[in-house]
């Protein structure tokens, strides 16, 4: 749930900033085009003003050509009463008409009858007449010429005053074709794509590019909405603007899309406001600046590219990853099933308030592994959790928690029909070992019932605490946390906390059970036995802590302290001048584990100057089975001189076949053994062991021995030594001192 959260949260990252890498690419790709844009609206008003230059000076020279000669013809006081002295004026224009490419030159008279150099004389009322009569200087709108060739011209005209300067005496005129202006009109700007156009503030064409598309238009202003009406807003604006004799920028679509500027001809001899237009196709105007904005498109498009990539690459690793990490969360990779995590969180998602929730544990599993080495050991593991989880139902749930630990819910409602299958789970698992060819070994189980909401986690420790009960046990495999004994773990607590005093204070007490000849009765040895003598008087027996202290460890200490107290004690005895007897000390099967115990037992043997011989060693049988490093260790103490004897044999680990492995000099029957005596079957066993084990040349001690009948039958069978109740229950030191002396 948690990687699911940092997953969606670093998926949430990645996305913002792929977003905000595309924006600012965005925006930094407007910006340079605002900019952009602006640069060449800035070219474009430069041409334009440079074209309104051209123009306003070839008119301003037009005129003052104009102006020019109106002064001389003042100045050399022409006659304007007559047709004929008019006429004459005409004449002497006529020079000047040619020199300066006029279509025609002339006057008009003050009624209006316009004479030419071309010869043309026809009354005219038009702009020039119009203007001049007023005494103001002009330069015409484009009009059709109604002399000469009908063509279109613009008539440039000046008064000329009588001497007192003020009334009009006539009109100079001079006539240019309108085509001439187009040939100025048709810059070459903009790789000689740019035109323009002049005209009226209304929007009547002066003179247009040939160029453009709206040439022969009338009114460019109808032209612009003719072809889109896209342009009406732009019109609009530009209307507006030179109604107030503005500039302006305008983007216009005709026949494709066109830039366009705006700017008044200023020149005080037009009276109608004339506009240039300076005109270029708008991707013209991006030409240059196009195949960068297009290796900017590119790069945009390389990044979007290259992000999204990664984006799929992040999230297809992200998902793998997360895949990755669940598995890695979620399965336990020995058995390849799912993992204490896996079963927390999956049982926490039921939120079930009944079941059983069960810890398993095998007895014996280190064994496997040291014996039998780790592949065997990790495959009972594996072939384990397959029973585990073939026997469980499709709501039920199992993990593997680490080493031979492993955890069930399953859904019962009666504890006997869970132990039913706890039981068919034991019988299999206990196949185990023929199947795998090694050594035995037994499930146990600490059972939980969940009866409230109960947290997986505290479900399981409890499960725990219980399976601590049956561990080791060999009557009883399944533990309900009900069982526990509270008091128990207390006083177990406080057991522990006091052994390293108990050392210390000499709190353990050595007590011997001899053993005895059963047809002499003489006392032939001894076993030594520990006990606690707690420092308020009580005495503790072994088996309220000899378990505890083989589970934690601390038997070490304790075996190697009897042992050590013993060889002092037989010490004191020679040292005495007793005639000592082989005294047995137990070894646990906790200490085994120690590679140096050999050579610790023998040094202290050898310190305290004592013969091997008289103190033999106990070894359980159960930790004894199929071991092979017990086998080592058993040829290991008997090369140092010390006498092995198998103790407890016959007690429901027993396994004759085992004593042909390893070799030990006295075999011990067990009191469950020897409690059989009395039954017909169980004397053939007693006897048939006996029989064996002297065959083998191991001497046979029976323990647990209580009645005459027991003595008698043992006796019979060849029995070498008695122990138990019957001659002598375990005694102090004293007690047993006594008894030597005898
Ligand atoms: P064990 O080594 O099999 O010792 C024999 C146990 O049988 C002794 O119990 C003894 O008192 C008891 N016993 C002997 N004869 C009879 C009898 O006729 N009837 C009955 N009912 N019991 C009899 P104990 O002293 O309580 O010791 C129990 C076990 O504790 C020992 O079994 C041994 O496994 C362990 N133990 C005792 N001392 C030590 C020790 O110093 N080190 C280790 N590792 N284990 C020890
Ligand atoms: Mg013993
Ligand atoms: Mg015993």
């Amino acid at each position: 749930m948690l990687e699911n959260k940092h997953g969606k949260s670093r998926f949430l990252v990645v996305i913002i900033a792929v977003g905000v890498s595309l924006l600012a690419i965005a925006n930094s790709r407007s910006n340079i085009e605002t900019e952009i844009q602006t640069q060449l609206y800035g070219n474009l008003k430069d041409v334009a003003a440079q074209n309104d230059a051209t123009i306003e000076r070839l008119l301003e020279d037009r005129q003052q050509i104009l102006l020019n000669i109106a002064a001389e013809i003042e100045k050399q006081g022409f006659d304007f009463t007559t047709e004929e002295n008019i006429w004459k004026i005409v004449e002497w224009l006529e020079n000047y008409s040619t020199l300066y490419d006029c279509k025609r030159m002339g006057i008009i008279a003050t009624d209006g009858t316009t004479y030419a150099t071309d010869g043309y004389k026809k009354v005219l009322k038009d702009e020039p007449y119009q203007y001049g009569i007023q005494g103001l200087a002009n330069i015409s709108s484009t009009i059709t010429d109604q002399m000469g060739e009908e063509e279109l011209i613009n008539v440039f005209s000046v008064p000329i005053f009588m001497k007192d300067g003020k009334t009009v005496k006539g009109i100079l005129y001079a006539t240019y074709q309108t085509k001439e202006f187009l040939e100025l009109l048709d810059i070459n700007s903009f790789n000689n794509q740019g035109y323009s156009y002049i005209v009226q503030k209304d929007g009547a064409v002066v003179v247009g590019s040939k160029k453009s598309p709206m040439y022969g238009s009338k009114n460019v202003f109808d032209t612009m909405l003719v072809h889109s009406e896209d342009n009406a807003e732009v019109v609009e604006q530009m209307r507006n603007g030179m109604w107030n004799k503005q500039s302006g920028y305008a983007e216009l679509y005709i026949m494709g899309d066109r830039s366009l500027y705006y700017t008044p001809i200023e020149t005080e001899y037009i009276h109608k406001d004339w506009y240039l237009f300076t005109i270029v196709p708008t991707n013209v105007l991006y030409d240059k600046v196009e195949t960068l904005l297009d290796q900017q498109d590119l790069l945009i498009i390389v990044v979007a590219v290259t992000l999204f990539c990664l984006m799929i690459y992040y999230m297809f690793t992200y998902r793998s990853d997360e895949k990755l990490l669940r598995n890695m969360a979620y399965i336990d990779p020995l058995t390849e099933g799912h993992n204490m995590h896996a079963f927390r969180e999956r049982l926490k998602a039921r939120k079930v308030n009944w079941g059983f929730v069960v810890s398993v544990d095998l007895n014996d599993f280190k064994l496997v592994n040291s014996v039998c080495g780790i592949d065997k050991g990790d495959e009972t593991i594996r072939r384990v959790w397959d029973i585990l989880k073939d026997n469980i139902g499709e709501r039920e749930l199992a993990a593997h928690g680490g080493g031979d630990h492993y955890v069930m819910y399953l859904q019962e409602v009666y504890k006997n029909h869970l132990m039913e299958r706890l039981q068919k789970i034991t019988e299999e698992i206990e196949k185990v070992p023929e199947e795998l060819e090694i050594i035995s070994i037994h499930p146990y189980f600490g059972v939980y019932e969940l009866k409230d909401l109960t947290d997986p986690e505290e479900a399981y420790n409890y499960a725990n605490q219980a399976k601590k009960l049956v561990k080791g046990d060999k009557t009883k495999n399944i533990a309900f946390y009900e069982e526990i004994n509270f008091q128990k773990i207390i006083d177990n607590k406080q057991l522990v906390d006091s052994f390293k005093s108990a050392i210390e204070n000499e709190e353990f007490q050595v007590w011997y059970q001899p053993k005895f000849c059963g047809n002499t009765a003489r006392i032939v040895g001894a076993e030594a036995l520990v006990r606690w003598r707690k420092s308020d008087g009580s005495l503790v027996p072994p088996y309220q802590f000899i378990p505890l202290f083989e589970s934690n460890g601390m038997i070490i200490t304790l075996d190697q302290y009897v042992f050590n107290k013993v060889c002092e004690q037989q010490k004191r005895w020679l040292k005495d001048g007793k005639n000592i007897l082989p005294v047995s000390v137990n070894i646990s099967r906790a200490s085994l584990y120690f590679g140096n115990i050999v050579d610790k037992y023998r040094d202290i043997a050898r310190n305290h100057d004592i013969d091997m011989d008289m103190v033999p060693l106990e070894i359980t049988e159960s930790a004894t089975i199929k071991n092979t490093k017990v086998k080592e260790l058993v040829e290991r103490f008997r090369e140092a001189g010390f006498k092995l004897c198998l103790d407890d044999f016959g007690n429901g680990y027993s396994s004759l076949a085992m004593l042909n492995l390893i070799r030990f000099d006295v075999l011990k029957l067990d009191k469950m053994l020897v409690d059989y005596i009395g039954d017909p079957h169980g004397e053939q066993l007693v006897s048939y062991t006996i029989q064996l084990s002297k065959s083998m040349g191991m001497t046979v001690v029976a323990e647990g021995v209580e009645t005459l009948k027991q003595v008698e039958f043992l006796n019979q069978q060849g029995c070498d030594e008695i122990q138990g109740y019957f001659f002598s229950k375990p005694v102090t030191l004293d007690k047993f001192t006594s008894m030597l002396d005898i």
